[in-house]
């Protein structure tokens, strides 16, 4: 492989070994490159280890298309769905416990009735 004289311009991302050629914009630090994905992906990893739950992450609706946002929403459905059922389960443990509806409606800062409408299942 021969090194020139000019070999200044990145070859590929130091961290993914995408060639320049695919890689779209590569940003430069010293001595290393880094691509368009993978400061995204750098990005995605940071916001998550500051704590942020992933489903407040704002996905990459840019390079998204509307097909594949739609395509996309039944699976977060999905998610809340589960979320949800999972919350029931907890708050009839504390039923179970004895534990009254406005202790559950004060944690959640709504009223004793709201909760009621909210977990009990009845009508
Ligand atoms: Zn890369």
């Amino acid at each position: 492989m021969a090194v020139t004289a000019h070999s200044e311009e990145p070859t590929h991302c130091s961290f993914c070994g995408k060639p320049s050629s695919e890689a779209g914009k590569l940003v430069s630090g010293p001595g290393v490159y880094i691509c368009d994905e993978c400061v995204a992906l750098a990005d995605r990893i940071v916001t998550e280890a500051l704590g942020k739950p992933p489903t407040q992450s704002t996905p990459a609706w840019n390079s998204m298309t509307d097909e594949e946002i739609l395509h996309h929403l039944p699976s977060v459905a999905a998610h809340i769905d589960r979320a949800e059922a999972e919350l029931h389960t907890w708050v009839q443990e504390l039923r179970r416990r004895g534990v009254t509806w406005t202790r559950i409606g004060d944690t959640f800062g709504i009223t004793r009735q709201s909760a009621w409408e909210r977990f009990s299942g009845e009508e």
